[in-house]
């Protein structure tokens, strides 16, 4: 099917796509990628009469360490951050993030804010960022401001956004210790969306302590939701077979799935306890130097 028609307005400053929101309001809306969007318009899901594409903005585009956070711009694609090797190591969940979105085509053209801005509860980025306790910078005719990721999902496609606000970037804190990552999902077939999926990271100190944990779920709730119950139970213990244990089974308590044509809730909240199992086991052996395989 083909869209509604449209205005097309291509800005390159951030002001002037802000002034743009400001002048249109609630009849423009933002293309980045244009992988979530652009199927809605064809399906008639949405019929925005001016179309404000974003992509010739060039403050928006690549990532750079500042202030104790990686800072990826707006355009960041999610092949950017699947293929950034110099990446791996400090913050190794965006590439175990990406290579799990759609196909490449999907991944090369489609953004992590514009997925975060989609909020849609089976976003794999809104895991991602909620285990890795990211932020959201938006900027609106007001100015700059920082969004927690815990405030940015208000409710099933509905961001924290205000309709003339842009978000600018995604901000990562830097880990301060060793760290490692895992982003576990499952779905009916290759480049689906998750049936579940399970982010986790976690960072430990010098003596094996964990200092910082997090735990995002996806596709298992209104919204990507955080699981705070193992991320409290972990800081400061030790990754051990009983923490292990005790975590996989705290993670599906936040979890608040449905039953629908892809599985039960009660499938679905015992996939999140195997995947915690499994993924907190794999990030152990990791950070004591053992090789595992995926
Ligand atoms: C076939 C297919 C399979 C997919 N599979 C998956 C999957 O497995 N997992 C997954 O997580 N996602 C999946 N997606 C969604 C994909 O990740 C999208 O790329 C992403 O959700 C939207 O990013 P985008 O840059 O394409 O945003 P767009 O489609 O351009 O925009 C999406 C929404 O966000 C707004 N927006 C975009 N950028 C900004 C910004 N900087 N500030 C404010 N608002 C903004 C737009 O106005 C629009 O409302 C899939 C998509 C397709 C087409």
């Amino acid at each position: 099917m083909f869209p509604n028609s449209f205005e097309y307005i291509a800005p390159t400053t951030l002001g002037e796509a802000v002034e743009l929101l400001q002048r249109y309001g609630y009849d423009a809306k933002l293309l980045a990628g244009g992988q979530s969007l652009l199927p809605m318009m064809k399906l008639r899901v949405a019929a925005p009469p001016i179309l404000i594409d974003i992509n010739g903005i060039d403050e928006l585009k690549g990532w750079r360490e500042e202030n104790s956070f990686l800072r990826i711009g707006a355009l960041t694609r999610h092949s950017e951050l699947e293929h950034a090797a110099e990446l791996r190591d400090r913050y190794p969940l965006l590439a175990e993030t990406a290579v799990w979105i759609a196909d490449p085509l999907v991944r090369n053209l489609g953004t992590v804010c514009g997925s975060l801005a989609h909020a849609d509860p089976a976003s794999d980025w809104g895991a991602a960022m909620l285990a890795l306790h990211a932020q959201v910078e938006a900027v609106g005719p007001g100015g700059k401001r920082q969004i927690p990721i815990d405030d940015f999902f208000v409710d099933t496609f509905t961001p924290a956004l205000e309709e003339n606000e842009i978000a600018t970037a995604v901000l990562v804190p830097t880990p301060t210790g060793r760290a490692a990552g895992r982003y576990l999902k499952i779905e009916r077939k290759a480049g689906d969306f998750a049936i579940a999926g399970l982010a986790i990271h976690v960072e430990l100190d010098s003596d094996g302590i964990v200092t910082v944990a997090g735990f995002g779920i996806c596709a298992c709730g209104p919204v990507p939701l955080r699981g705070k119950r193992a991320e409290e139970y972990l800081l400061g213990k030790k990754l051990t077979p009983e923490t292990i244990e005790a975590v996989s089974r705290l993670v599906p308590e936040d979890s608040d799935p449905t039953d629908d044509l892809r599985g039960s809730a009660e499938y679905k909240r015992d996939v999140l306890r195997v995947f915690a199992k499994r993924g907190l086991s794999d990030i152990a052996k990791e950070l004591q130097g053992e090789v595992v395989l995926r």
